[in-house]
This record gives C-alpha cells, sequence and structure tokens, in this order.
C-alpha cells in the first residue's frame, strides 16, 4: 500500500519533472522518499561521500570514550555556544539528490544556457581542448586532486609541468624568469604594478595606463591602486610619458586589435618608467615579443592556449619578468636543484619570499593561484609545438584579414590596419552598431563593440569556414550570400593590412626538446602519464592538511565540468542568454547563506586569500561610508595563516598581532589591551574558527563583543568551515564577514595548487558594498571595483560545490563535518602519550586538526619535523 502511494507520487514527480528542479522543501521527491521502504531507497550520496561506515563510526567514538555523536560534538564546540551542540538548522538547503538526479538536474540547467559564437575577445577566446589532454589531465584525479607541491619528492610530475609552464612563458614574452601562474590577467596587472611600485622604493606613487587597456584590468586596477596610494593616470599613445611615474601599462595588442607600442615603450624607457605589458600569448607566436622590444614586466591570460572560456574562469594567468625583479615575484616559482644524490630535481623556490613567512611584510598575498590550468596551457603547448602554435596564430590571423578585407568591401569603415586577430569597423551610414549586433544574435553569433559606433571581432582558433560564412553574411547584411566566400574576395588587395613587417616575430621560439618530441597522441598520453605518476595525489592516500581540507572531489560533481553549456559561454555574454547559470548561482549564494547565516554573498574572488582581501575592502567601504574611513587597524592572531596579514597590508590595513593562550585560542588580555591602545582607529579582527591551532576558540563570542564595543567589525577566515557545517553559523556568534575556500570545503579540487573559489559571505548591513563589474554591472551603487578580471570569478567550477551541497543535503553536510571532527579526534587520541599533543580544549578534545610536538625529538634522537613529513611520504608510497 505504502510502496503504491510511493509511485503515484514519482510518477507526478515525473509529469511534472520541473518540480524536480526547483527542488523546494516538499517536493514530490521529497514525499515520495518519505513514504518509500527503507530498504528500496536509493543509496544516499552522502554515504559514498563520508568515508567512515556506522560500525568503525561506532568503534571510534567508543576509543573517545563517547556512546554517540551528540554528547562529543558538545564537549568539541565552545561552551559558549551551547545552541550548537545538537546541530543548527540550515534554513533553505534542499532535499539531498541522488547522484542521477543531480545530473539530470544540472543539465536542464545546462540546457538555459544558449551557447553563441562569440567574437567579443577582450581577453576570452574559444580554443579547441586538445581530447588527449582533456582525458588525461582535466578529467584525471591523478593530476586535479594533487596538493600544492610543497614536497618535491612526491611532486616531480607537476614540478616538471609547471617549469615547462614557466619556459613556455619565458619563450613567448622573451622574459628571463617567469612564475608558475597567477590569478587571471587583471590581477596579474595589478600584481605587476604593485611591484614595480616596491621595486622603485615606493618613491613615486604614480602609474600610467594606456586607455588602450581592456576595461575589467583598469577596474581591477584602480581598486588594487587605492590602498596602495597608487594614483592611476590614463594617458594616450602619443602623449609624452610623465617620468615622475613609476610604472607604464600597454596592452598587446590592445583593446582596438593594434599593435604599435614600440614607440611608446622606447619613449618610456628613455624617461626611465617601468614598462608593463599585457600580452596575449597567441599573438606572441607571430607578433615580436614583449622583452625584444624593451618591456620590464609582461602578463596576460593563458586562457586560448586550450582551457575552455567558461564564463570567466579558471584559467591561468602568466606572469614573467626581466631578471632583475626575480626576488620580488608574485606567487611560486619552480627551480631547478640537485636531489641527495646530485640527479636533477625540480621544487618550489625562493619559498621565503611567500607569505606565510613574510606575513605583513609579504607584497602580494596570491597563494592558490591556478595551477592545474597552467598545466593544460603547457600540454597544449606540447601537444602543438612552436610549429603548430605559428600554425593555429596564422590561420587566425589570415581569417582576420579576410574579415577585414570582407568589411572594407561591404562598404564599412576599416578603424585598425595594423592588427592580429581583431578586426574594428565601423558600419556604413545603413546600418548603425547595434543593428549589427543584433542582425549577428540572429545568427547565434555574440560581436564586441567599442562605444556605440564601432563593432569588434576577434577570430579565434575554433572559427571554421562555416562560420567565416556566417560572419561575412552578417557583415553584407544578406542572409543568403553566395557560399564560396572567398570568391566573394577576389580582387580585394590583401597584406597591406595585418601584421606590419617591422613587428614580425622571427626568432625561433620554444627549441627545448619538451616541445618538440610530443606530437602524436600516443606520445603525448604517455608523457602525461610518466608524469602523473611520480606524484602523489587522493588516488594514492590520504594528505593530512587541516584546514586544506583535502576532501573527495566526486567523479559526479566533476561530470559538471563537462557540460559545454557551461564552458563555452564569454564571461562577458548578455545574462539574458544565461538562465542555468543565473540559476546555479543564485541557488549556491542561497546555500552558503543558509551555511553561515548571512545575507549577502559575492562569487568574485578567485581564491581565499582573494576573498580575504574583498571582505577587508568591504568592511573598509563599510567604514568611510559611516565616517570612520580612517580606522585602519587590524587585530589579527599570531596563530594566523599567512594570508591574513598579507592581505590586510594590501587592504591598507595596519597589522596589530595579538597573542594566543595555551588553549590555543585569542588571549583575551590581551585583545583587551591591543584594542583599548587603539580603539578609535581599529577596523577589524581578522580571527580564524576553528583556529589553525585546531580548536575551536573558546573565547569565540567575546572576541567578537570586545571588537564590535570599539566600533570594529569581526572578519573570519572560514576555510575552517569543513569543521563547521550544520554545526554552527558564523552569522550567529558575532561574525561580519567570512570567506569560503570552495576548493577546500565545497570540494572543488585542488590541482596541484589551484583552480580556487573564494567567495566571501556578509551580513546585510555590509552587503551593499559587494564588489560589481565593469561589464556586468551586478552591485549596489555603494559597491566597490571589482577584484577578479571576470564578473563572477571562476564561474565554470561553481556547479561543483551546488553539486555537493544539493546531493549532501543538510543531515548530509552536517555529518560530512561531524565526522571530520571525530577523525581528528580519534587520531590524536591514537598518538596521544607517544606524542605531545600542543593544543586541546578543555575536554582535551580538538577541533578538525591538532598538532604534535616534535622539537624534543631533536634532543633524544636528532630527528625533526622534515625527517617525519619524508619517512610518512615513504609510507604512503607502500
Ligand atoms: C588555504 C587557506 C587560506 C588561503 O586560501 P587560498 O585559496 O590558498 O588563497 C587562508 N587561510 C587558511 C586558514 C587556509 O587554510
Amino acid at each position: 500500500m505504502r510502496l503504491a502511494t510511493g509511485l503515484r507520487s514519482l510518477w507526478r514527480a515525473k509529469v511534472n519533472r520541473r518540480s524536480i528542479y526547483t527542488a523546494a522543501q516538499t517536493s514530490p521527491v521529497d514525499e515520495y522518499r518519505k513514504r518509500m521502504l527503507p530498504q528500496f531507497a536509493y543509496e544516499p550520496f552522502a554515504s559514498r561521500h563520508i568515508g567512515p561506515r556506522p560500525d568503525e563510526v561506532n568503534n571510534m567514538l567508543a576509543l573517545l570514550g563517547y556512546a554517540n555523536m551528540e554528547p562529543f560534538i558538545a564537549n568539541v564546540l565552545p561552551q559558549d555556544l551551547p545552541e550548537c551542540s545538537s546541530g543548527v538548522e540550515m534554513k533553505g538547503l534542499p532535499v539531498p539528490l541522488t547522484e542521477s538526479e543531480m545530473l539530470a538536474t544540472i543539465r536542464h540547467y545546462a540546457s538555459m544556457n544558449k551557447i553563441k559564437k562569440s567574437y567579443i575577445g577582450l581577453g576570452y577566446y574559444g580554443t579547441i581542448t586538445p581530447a588527449v589532454i582533456q582525458r588525461c589531465i582535466l578529467e584525471n584525479p591523478a593530476w586535479y586532486t594533487q596538493y600544492t607541491p610543497y614536497q618535491p619528492e612526491i611532486s616531480q610530475g607537476r614540478l616538471e609541468s609547471l617549469l615547462n609552464f614557466q619556459t613556455m612563458i619565458s619563450e613567448l614574452t622573451g622574459m628571463e624568469v617567469a612564475n608558475a601562474s597567477l590569478l587571471d590577467e587583471g590581477t596579474a596587472a595589478a600584481e605587476a604594478m604593485v611591484m614595480l611600485f616596491y621595486h622603485g622604493g615606493q618613491k613615486k606613487p604614480l602609474f600610467l595606463v594606456d586607455r588602450m587597456i581592456f576595461p575589467q584590468t583598469i577596474a581591477c586596477l584602480q581598486t588594487r591602486a587605492e590602498f596602495f596610494g597608487i594614483k592611476i593616470k590614463l594617458i594616450n599613445r602619443e602623449d609624452d610619458i610623465d617620468s615622475d611615474a613609476f610604472g607604464v601599462l600597454f596592452q598587446y595588442p590592445d583593446i582596438l586589435g593594434g599593435i604599435n607600442i614600440y614607440n611608446c615603450i622606447q619613449k618610456a624607457k628613455s624617461r626611465g618608467v617601468g614598462v608593463v605589458c599585457a600580452a596575449d600569448l597567441l599573438a606572441l607566436c607571430m607578433l615580436k615579443s614583449p622583452g625584444s622590444i624593451g618591456a620590464d614586466v609582461v602578463v596576460g591570460s593563458t586562457q586560448r592556449f586550450g582551457v575552455p572560456m567558461g564564463y570567466g574562469g579558471p584559467h591561468a594567468a602568466y606572469f614573467a619578468a626581466r631578471d632583475e625583479y626575480r626576488r620580488k615575484f608574485p606567487g611560486r616559482i619552480v627551480g631547478i636543484s640537485q636531489d641527495a644524490a646530485g640527479r636533477r630535481a625540480l621544487r618550489l623556490t625562493l619559498q621565503t619570499r611567500e607569505q606565510h613567512i613574510r606575513r605583513d611584510k609579504a607584497t602580494s598575498n596570491i597563494c592558490t593561484a591556478q595551477a592545474l590550468l597552467a598545466n593544460v596551457a603547457a600540454m597544449y603547448a606540447i601537444y602543438h609545438g612552436p610549429l603548430g602554435l605559428k600554425k593555429i596564430a596564422s590561420r587566425v590571423h589570415q581569417q582576420a584579414v579576410l574579415v577585414a578585407n570582407a568589411a572594407q568591401k561591404f562598404g564599412h569603415d576599416l578603424i585598425n590596419e595594423c592588427f592580429f586577430d581583431t578586426v574594428i569597423i565601423k558600419p556604413k551610414t545603413s546600418i548603425t552598431a547595434a543593428e549589427m549586433k543584433k542582425l549577428a544574435e540572429s545568427y547565434n553569433v555574440l560581436l564586441g563593440s567599442i562605444g556605440d559606433e564601432m563593432v569588434s571581432i576577434s577570430l579565434d582558433e575554433t572559427v571554421t569556414d562555416e562560420d567565416i560564412k556566417i560572419l561575412l553574411n552578417i557583415l553584407a547584411m544578406q542572409p543568403d550570400l553566395q557560399s564560396d566566400v572567398f570568391a566573394i574576395l577576389e580582387g580585394t588587395p590583401s597584406g597591406a593590412i595585418g601584421i606590419p613587417d617591422e613587428m614580425k616575430r622571427n626568432d625561433n621560439f620554444m627549441p627545448q626538446n619538451v616541445f618538440n618530441s610530443y606530437h602524436s597522441e600516443t606520445e603525448m598520453m604517455r608523457y602525461m602519464n610518466q608524469l602523473q605518476s611520480k606524484d602523489l595525489s587522493l588516488v594514492h592516500s590520504m594528505i593530512p592538511l587541516g584546514s586544506c581540507t583535502m576532501k573527495l572531489n566526486s567523479a559526479t560533481e566533476m561530470r559538471t565540468l563537462s557540460l559545454p553549456e557551461f564552458q563555452d559561454i564569454h564571461p562577458f555574454s548578455p545574462p539574458a542568454n544565461l538562465g542555468g547559470y543565473g540559476l546555479v548561482m543564485k541557488e549556491l549564494k542561497e546555500y552558503l547563506c543558509a551555511i553561515t547565516g548571512f545575507e549577502g554573498v559575492s562569487l568574485m574572488p578567485n581564491s581565499g586569500a582573494q576573498g580575504e582581501y574583498t571582505g577587508l575592502l568591504v568592511m573598509r567601504a563599510y567604514h568611510r561610508a559611516s565616517g570612520q574611513g580612517s580606522r585602519n587597524i587590524c587585530l589579527i592572531p599570531v596563530s594566523a595563516h599567512g594570508t591574513n596579514p598579507a592581505s590586510a597590508t594590501m587592504a591598507g590595513l595596519k597589522v596589530v598581532p595579538v597573542k594566543c593562550n595555551p588553549m590555543g585560542g585569542v588571549e583575551l588580555s590581551d585583545l583587551e589591551e591591543k584594542i583599548k591602545a587603539h580603539r578609535d582607529q581599529l577596523a577589524c579582527i581578522m580571527i580564524t574558527f576553528p583556529s589553525t591551532f585546531g580548536v575551536f576558540d573558546e573565547g569565540m563570542k567575546r572576541v567578537a563583543e570586545l571588537v564590535h564595543t570599539a566600533g570594529g567589525l569581526v572578519y573570519m577566515d572560514g576555510a575552517n568551515m569543513n569543521a563547521q557545517l550544520g554545526l554552527c553559523r558564523p552569522a550567529d556568534f558575532g561574525v561580519d564577514v567570512c570567506h569560503l575556500n570552495l576548493h577546500k570545503t565545497f570540494c572543488i579540487p585542488h590541482g596541484g595548487g589551484g583552480p580556487g573559489a573564494g567567495p566571501i559571505c556578509v551580513s546585510a548591513k555590509l552587503a551593499p558594498f559587494l564588489p560589481t563589474h565593469p561589464a556586468i554591472p551586478h552591485g549596489s551603487p555603494k559597491a566597490i571595483g571589482p577584484v577578479s578580471a571576470a564578473p563572477f570569478g571562476s564561474a565554470s567550477i561553481l556547479p561543483i560545490s551546488w553539486a555537493f551541497i544539493r546531493m549532501m543535503g543538510e543531515d548530509g553536510l552536517r555529518k560530512s563535518s561531524q565526522i571530520a571532527l571525530l577523525n581528528a579526534n580519534y587520531m590524536m587520541k591514537r598518538l596521544d602519550g607517544h606524542y605531545k599533543i600542543l593544543y586541546q580544549n578543555p575536554s582535551k578534545l580538538c577541533a578538525h586538526e591538532f598538532i604534535i610536538d616534535c622539537r624534543p625529538f631533536k634532543g633524544t634522537g636528532n630527528i625533526d619535523v622534515l625527517d617525519i613529513a619524508k619517512r610518512l611520504q615513504v609510507l604512503h608510497r607502500v
């Protein structure tokens, strides 16, 4: 009888298919589930995601002296959060879907995104990901689940791949040093500006920016410049270069497709002004390298080397410079060293420059970057080799020349005669630019625009003869133009437009073996597999880093990445065509609000550190709007992750450290003293909860009260949210802003050091200040400027986190945190007695991680932490 009712509900659900997708708290699916006999129930995803089986959970609890989960959790959590012991409600989370239901849902969402052929350009282009790279890297957990290669012994494969990336960048840009990726072109340009500023001793605060730069880059620079006290001045190419400036930025090719930056660079050099060039990699296969014409720093995106546009990201940005800047580089550099036996070995170099060590003296807060995407771009270059890349670049260029000739033939004005891949036209009088764009849309084509009068067309690797025909139809304003496009152009002069001889590249770039060896698919597959086999990832073992939660990146979650409707989308496409993205982002924000208790979310930050920076800017904007703009002190407990003080410094805040107590929490008396000393200047405290010492701070509520009473705000570093899901909500214990690392707690893979997504969640009073973006404005009038090049950051990986939450549901999420806490405490208990445990709460428990004290072994056996770490690596290998 009950089964029959169940089936009827299922039938109803089938008829009313959409109701599954909107999944209100009481959808027919939910009703059906409730009525189903338990023995026929679907396998919930949570039981696949969570490792320990029920009997193992009971055994672990028993070892810790607990009969069941609730009293254990109550003792782990701080005693001043009693309401949390049995778990908080996460209102607004939908009922969990099974894996196949989730896939059906996300496919339905995908169908609401309309793929259009994009010629918008502006740093984002169609590209073909070679299938062998897609399969062996992007879809391969041995590549995407890796952690940042801090331990060279188990990372030689990906270190070699990142070294290839650096070599490729050095070769194409003509620079001596390149790093192993940054977050995006806009922020890479900002890093270049800051690096030159520090290099010049911070004496001259003026930075010049060519007007021909991409608009999102200008916006990112302006956001970053403000709190460094840097003044940005937009200049024209013919302007004189102000010798008071410490640097100048040019785009190559620029927003009008133009490539004539040679004279400007020489002008800048003669005035002693540092030159940054934002350059397109494919163009550099044909154009003189920026290094060869005098640039000091070169930045840009590697997206069009095989990484789909993905509505804005993730893609790897690159950063390269002359050797003299080596010690001031942001991000990580892979270098060649020697192992104990004298053999060649790779490792991260200059690690002392990282924020972990330098803290508030760091000049950049880059931690997670875009390693996986850098690997894809490097492999793309390896697969095609220099000749293949030149061929692709030449084809794109030829198509651009053809389109430019056709445009003239059909009576439009060609604005730029020198170009690589981008043609700018002013339509003839019978049609406006807007009308031409509209006509294009009727062909499912997106053209770009420059002002109201000009149309821009950027060609790329994916453009076929058929696409060219369609473009010509649009330019001719005739739907049925004759099919032989080349005949149309007969007699049209060519060669006069395009790349002038003096700008053509004539050196042989990328001569290294690696770029000239793997051009068959078999060789390529073996090379990637050979590298992978040197590395350790989640396919081998656990990677026990507390806050850097290395959790399952489920195959089902990852399937969302393979949907072209999420991948082949230009970030500046009209949102009206992108209902699926709209829904995923809206729902994900709702879920994150339900989990944290907050009211507003920005998905723009591309990493945890970028989230910190964004949250701090939002707080500063709030203080300023309340007439408290001079508040500039940021309190940070000494236990904090190194990115916290680095981000605070970048936001123009002065860092004041706060001591910790023997239990790993904030030393309240020290906090009170520091607040007293800085009362009127106090902007905020940045606190990690549970702390990076591995305990829930017993005084958390009191900390928030003290800071609020002094007029400050509370920032919570939410990288440790894996310990809190469904147990407590930051908004309930006094936090005003937190970032979440979706690449830690919410299942986006680490990729060996990126991608990342670090959205911030804020209280209602801070929500109006969340960042907006010039291409897709989406904020209140009080919004701060963009912190990423793309409006919604790394949009294409957001469905992974959405899928995780959608399949886990409220109970599953809570259980995952309970088990994380149980696992850590079980391990601690087993090691207790053999090792000294540094921090525990009054119930002798830890949070999601714990620290053992290895210092005594130095005296007793001359063994230190590294020895233990290396022995663990050997054990992992067995
Ligand atoms: C990982 C982490 C960060 C930085 O996040 P990224 O995404 O690497 O920038 C900050 N704080 C804590 C506690 C972390 O674990």
